[in-house]
């Protein structure tokens, strides 16, 4: 029996479970545009005049999220999208992915910029996992995160761009929200969901428009649009907590569709709370580059001069 789409007459070769809408590839592709499209309204991300700088690692969520945001600024003539790459230097899996990242950004008109950690902060993530001596508790993705957010954030300044976008989706972002609760950090809820209209002087306002798209969305997405993306994992993917955190999630979602689109909201829900009660800043400025902090020294420095020590 043909299963027909919930918007058109064609077959529906998707479920959309925590909408209980079933589509067909061409409604998969339109209401998918059309949830990020309204994330952007909704939550104000972007102006019409932007210059918007759209972190692409080569992996399927960066994919889809360049190719959802450069549709939805075909629109706006003023704007100008600059796909970023930041290479950590690991070896056979980022060189791989890098090609995948300029293949889509060639495919799109677009001209990829290249950042390296090699060039910004003098060695690769693999030379920093060699030397990282009295660091060694830390796994290789602690390193990766805090300097990627960096050299993203310097890029963009260079660039002058206005807003910078990440593709997280909504698995990773509900995940978050639960793994801050469960490690007592409410106060990073609400760091992590700041709006645009709350910018810190230094850091170029982060946007995340795919937090409305789960990752079975993302894979159907760029399976039925054939985007050039590289699906290998990491060789150093071994976050433990944030996998038994996934497995939890992905568990209960199943359970009962829609709970990771309602963790999402409250997580904006405590964010706002945050933001109206406490009019006590975050940030201060890091001793070391300048740039804004939560703490003296800011991480990426702090973690520069224990590998200098290493
Ligand atoms: Fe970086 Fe970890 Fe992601 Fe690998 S898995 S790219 S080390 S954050
Ligand atoms: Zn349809
Ligand atoms: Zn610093």
């Amino acid at each position: 029996m043909i299963v027909r789409c919930s918007k058109c007459e064609h077959e529906a070769v998707y479920l959309r479970r925590y909408t209980s809408e079933r589509l067909c590839p061409s409604c998969l592709v339109h209401t998918s545009v059309d949830r990020v499209r309204r994330a952007i309204n909704r939550r104000k991300m972007l102006r019409e005049d932007d210059r918007i700088v759209v972190g692409v690692s080569g992996g399927k969520d960066s994919a889809v999220l360049l190719d959802i945001i450069h549709q939805i600024e075909q629109r706006y003539p003023q704007t100008e999208v600059i796909p970023v790459t930041i290479d950590e230097g690991i070896r056979g899996y980022r060189d791989q992915a890098l090609e995948a990242a300029k293949a889509l950004s060639r495919s799109l008109g677009l001209s990829l910029v290249l950042r390296s950690f090699e060039d910004v902060f003098g060695m690769s993530l693999d030379d920093m996992v060699d030397v990282r001596g009295d660091t060694g508790t830390l796994g290789a993705c602690s390193y990766c995160g805090v300097f990627r957010r960096k050299a993203l954030n310097l890029a963009a300044r260079e660039l002058e761009a206005d807003v910078v976008a990440t593709g997280h989706n909504m698995d990773d972002e509900a995940q978050t929200v639960i793994m801050n609760i469960m490690r007592g950090d409410g106060r990073r809820i609400g760091r992590t969901n700041r709006l645009r209209m709350q910018p810190i002087r230094g850091f170029v306002p982060r946007i995340k428009p795919l937090a409305v798209l789960s990752e079975r969305d993302i894979v159907a997405y760029a399976h039925h649009t054939q985007l050039p993306y590289h699906d290998v994992p990491c060789p150093y993917a071994t976050e433990a907590y944030r996998n038994d955190i996934r497995n939890f999630l992905n568990d209960m979602e199943h359970k009962r569709p829609g709970t990771l689109t309602a963790i999402l909201r409250s997580g904006e829900a405590i964010a706002k709370a945050i933001a109206s009660t406490s009019s006590e800043s975050f940030y201060s400025t890091c001793s070391t580059c300048g740039d804004p902090s939560t703490t003296t020294m800011c991480k990426a420095c702090q973690l520069l001069d224990k590998l200098e020590q290493g």
